[in-house]
């Protein structure tokens, strides 16, 4: 069996130590569970493993990017007490600055897309963040652009720090320093795939540098395979870009536009994954494995799908899943807005859920 050594977790240890006493919420930042996908992977030959990033204070994996990026302007003075954290977000990444902001005293103007999830708007609302909405297609040059938003409001505010997740060096680092290591732990070194969908790219940037060089020391000649999982309708897989209708992930912009979070040259292949197939992987991942994930998590599992089936026997495939189901609830699992997006579920998978219904 491939995954003997795969450790497992929820080991329970008989006394609490005073440091996990004295933890406090942004302290249980990172550290999230690596779970079997049990039903979906099964004969498949090798294991597909998830990484629940939902598990997050602010349930996704951008927690991760927002304090490291709120840590790493400490330290350099670049964010002074009480400064006002100014930043453009598809949601998560505005909710994880929300939370810490909330915390430490700064407070948070987030620019995000009209298309925002009511769930993550009330998120953002929750922590006490201004929330500005824009045209999340607005072409870079335009004024109404969410980065251009964000850059005048930074500048007509005194003091505000501006984090720019898509070019901020400590957003790769957070995966460098924190979720690769974590993933290799957890898996004893035996991974021997990692898929991530790419938004700004500092997942599947850090995770990948670190894991490549972590089996470049360890297994002389051996390989490991970083897979990008991409929606329809972006511009990082070479298709046509349009319409995505994936939150969070893809680029509707060529090349010369990628954000510098992404470092290209560590990802081996892109997986283009149909709409349909992403919807119907995240109803499966609900009715057979009992995971409530968002859109993107769907995206991810559908290419470790693809790539699990087409890998050696025995191969270890581990998927990240950004963030959770219960983000979507007026998307992913009301049949109304699937249907008015014409994406279909496979006719094996129970029709959407709508608690209205
Ligand atoms: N999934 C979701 C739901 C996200 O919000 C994001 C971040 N925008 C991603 C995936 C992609 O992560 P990254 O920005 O690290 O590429």
């Amino acid at each position: 069996m491939v995954n003997t050594a795969i450790r497992k977790h929820g080991a329970h240890s008989a006394e609490p130590t005073p440091d996990v006493l004295d933890a406090s919420v942004l302290d249980k930042v990172g550290n999230t569970p690596l779970v079997k996908l049990e039903a979906i992977g099964r004969g498949l030959g090798s294991a597909i493993h998830v990484k629940l990033e939902s598990e997050n204070p602010g349930g996704s994996i951008k927690d991760r990017t927002a304090l490291s990026m709120v840590r790493a302007a400490e330290r350099s003075g670049e964010l002074k007490p009480g400064a006002t954290i100014v930043e453009s977000t598809s949601g998560n990444t505005g909710i994880g600055l929300a939370l810490i902001g909330h915390l430490t005293g700064h407070p948070v103007v987030v620019v995000t897309g009209d298309t925002i999830s009511q769930e993550k708007l009330a998120a953002l609302h929750n922590y006490g963040a201004r929330v500005i909405l824009t045209d999340w297609n607005a072409p870079s040059e335009s004024p109404e652009n969410a980065r251009a938003v964000a850059a005048r409001i930074t500048a007509e505010t005194p003091g505000a720090w501006r984090p720019m997740q898509f070019d901020n060096p400590a957003n790769p680092a957070a995966h460098y320093e924190n979720t690769g290591p974590e993933i290799w732990e957890q898996t004893g070194g035996l991974i021997t795939h990692f898929v991530a969908s790419i938004g700004t790219g500092g997942t599947i940037s850090g995770n990948g540098r670190f894991l490549k060089e972590q089996v470049a020391a360890s297994r002389p000649g051996g390989h490991l395979e970083v897979v990008g999982a991409d929606p329809y309708g972006s511009a990082y897989s070479g298709g046509h870009p349009g319409e995505i209708l994936v939150d969070g992930v893809g680029n509707s912009w060529p090349e010369p536009e990628w954000p510098k979070a992404f470092n290209r040259g560590i990802v081996d292949r892109f997986l283009r994954i149909p709409n349909d197939e992403v919807y119907t992987t995240v109803h499966r991942l609900l009715d057979e494995e009992g995971l409530a994930l968002g859109p993107s998590s769907g995206l991810a599992v559908a290419a470790a799908l693809r790539v699990a089936r087409a890998a050696p026997h025995g191969s270890v495939v581990v998927a990240i899943a950004p963030d959770a189901g219960t983000n979507y609830l007026s998307k992913a699992f009301n049949p109304v807005w699937l249907a008015e997006h014409g994406i279909r579920l496979a006719a094996d998978v129970p029709e959407a859920r709508n608690p209205r219904e």
